[in-house]
Order: structure tokens, then sequence, then C-alpha cells
């Protein structure tokens, strides 16, 4: 069976559509699925829409969260709860095409553990925003070496990989870049995105922004280390205006010599930070409590 995770924010105009569409599509392709919308604390009837779907349809099931607490909540919670043999991140909007799930589905069949649909355009958004993404994607890349571009979150992955995902004990997540992390057996295909179904996009710019800071800190910690260069940078600058001071004073000009003094006690004090900075990354990789590995097969347990 597959299960299909459907994080949904005030979708009171998409749930019976999407259901529809989804469940369509998966039964026109025979395939067994449950179809998990996730109410992440919806103020409109959304709850209400999922609740009675849930009634009259067998493969509607409903998790409504106390709260809004997110997409990454909603996410990991369709991930705990699903009970299929794979399952498929998708967006409640159809910015995701869903007929695209009967190509990962086939793939999965094929022996593939994850398969991740990656944007071939990125649809309608405005340059400032296509800016901001390109730039936090290369830092992404640049600091913990995952390849984001194009990434999105509609995923089909293992159980083996949503097992591995449920073990993570840390609690600020980002699915996204985690679901690479991991690891297994990858494969891409491409898609376009689509406009919107109905309603509005449930981000603005301060969200996206600290949405961005927060998984930048939690895959690198290049931000805490930045001081201890820093602190180099000072050290050498002390140096040369050091030397000159020196050279200038046996040349005969006067001389104060505070440049260099100044300059060389702000880098013993950055260097002691970054010293600290060092050991409280330390720390936090290990609070992380990210595994060391994740073994994907191992012979003796398929005897
Ligand atoms: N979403 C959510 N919680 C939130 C914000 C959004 O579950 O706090 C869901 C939303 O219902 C949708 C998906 O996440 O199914 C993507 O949101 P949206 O379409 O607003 O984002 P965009 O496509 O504009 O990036
Ligand atoms: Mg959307």
């Amino acid at each position: 069976m597959m299960s299909i995770i459907i994080p949904s924010y005030n979708e009171e105009e998409n749930i019976e559509n999407t259901a529809k569409v989804i469940g369509g599509i998966m039964e026109e392709n025979n395939i067994e699925c449950e179809m998990i919308f996730v109410d992440d604390g919806s103020r409109d009837r959304t709850w209400e829409i999922i609740e009675n779907l849930s009634k009259s349809n067998r493969s509607v099931r409903g998790l409504k969260f106390s709260r809004n607490f997110g997409k990454e909540g909603a996410i990991f919670a369709g991930l705990k709860h699903c009970k299929g043999d794979c399952a498929v991140v998708i967006d409640c909007d159809l910015q995701h095409p869903p007929a695209l799930m009967v190509e990962m589905y086939n793939l999965w069949k094929q022996g593939w553990q994850v398969v991740e649909a990656v944007k071939a355009s990125r649809g309608k958004e405005s340059p400032i925003y296509g800016f901001f993404a390109k730039t936090f994607y290369g830092m992404m890349k640049s600091s913990s070496n995952i390849d984001m571009n194009g990434a999105s979150d509609y995923k089909l992955m293992d159980r083996q990989v949503i097992d591995a995902l449920n073990d993570l004990p840390e609690r600020i997540t980002f699915y996204r870049a985690l679901s690479s992390w991991v690891g297994f057996k990858t494969t891409k295909i491409e898609f376009n995105v689509a406009p919107r179904n109905a309603g509005v996009s449930k981000w603005n710019f301060k969200k996206l922004f600290k949405f961005a800071l927060s998984n930048l800190t939690s895959f690198t910690n290049a931000p805490l280390q930045l001081v201890t260069v820093f602190g180099f940078i000072f050290m050498f600058a002390a140096v040369v205006t050091g030397v000159i001071s020196i050279v200038r004073a046996c040349q005969g000009f006067p001389q104060n010599g505070i440049m260099p003094v100044m300059l060389f006690s702000t880098s013993l004090i950055m260097l002691a930070l970054g010293a600290i900075g060092y050991y409280l990354s330390k720390i936090y990789e290990e609070i992380k409590g990210r595994p060391r590995y994740i073994v994907s097969i191992d012979t003796d347990s398929e005897k």
C-alpha cells in the first residue's frame, strides 16, 4: 500500500477536489492507497471537510493538529502515522502534478527507495523569491554538500527511509534536506510547478526568511566559525601595521603604536570566541543526535 501525506493549512477549497483527483488516479492505476490529510491547525472549514470525507471514503484519513505547527510538523506527523510500504508527500493545492505519483510508484516497484520530484521550472514566482531560493540552496550546497537545486517536498520514500527519518531524534527538522541526508537508492524525475488550484500561498517573506535561517543553521556550523576567520584577518592586520610602525619609528617618525595593539587584542578576543564557537558546534552536532550511519542492506537479515 502507498501512503499519500497531504499537509493542509486553510485549504477548505482544495481538500475535496484533491482527494477526488488523487483517488481517481490511484484507482485508475490499481494502486492501493491511504490519503492522510494532516490539518495543520486550520482556521477555516478544512477539518470539517476532512472528517466528512474520512467517513464517506475509506482511503481518506485525517490528523488534526491542536494549532498551526507548520508544514514540517505536518509532514513528520504523516510519516509517523502512515501505514504504507511507501509514502509520498504532496501539497494540497495540486501544484505538484498528482499524475506523477504513478511514475514514482513504478520506479519504487523497480527498486528505487527515494524518488525525488525535481522542479524543472519553478512556476510563477517573483524574481526576488527566485534569487533568495538560489542563494539559500547555494549556501546549503557549499556548506553541507546537499544539492537542493529544484528540490521540492514532493517525494516518494520506501518504508526503510520512512523509518530512518522517524528514528531521527532531532526536533528542528528540515524534511527536504534530511530526506537526502539519510541516503538510500535515490532517483529523480522532473516536473513543472503548476499554478495553485485554489486559495492563496501560506508563505510570506518573513516566514521564508526564518525558515531558511533555521535550516541553514541545522545543516552547517559555518557562521559559528566565521569569527575565527576574522580573528586571523585582524591578527594579520596587527602584524602588518606593527611592522610598519616599527619601520617608521626607526626612520625617526614619531609613532604611538596604538593601532597594532588594538588590532592584536581584538584578534585575540576573536580567536577565543572562535574556539568557543568550535566547541559549541561540536555540542550542537552531538545534541542533534543524528545516527553516525544508516545501514540499508544487511545480507544476514535477508536469510
Ligand atoms: N502548509 C501547512 N502548514 C503551514 C503552511 C502550509 O501544512 O503552516 C501546507 C499547505 O496547506 C500546502 C503546502 O503546505 O498544502 C504548501 O503550502 P503553499 O501552497 O502555501 O506553499 P507554496 O506552494 O506557495 O510554496
Ligand atoms: Mg502551493
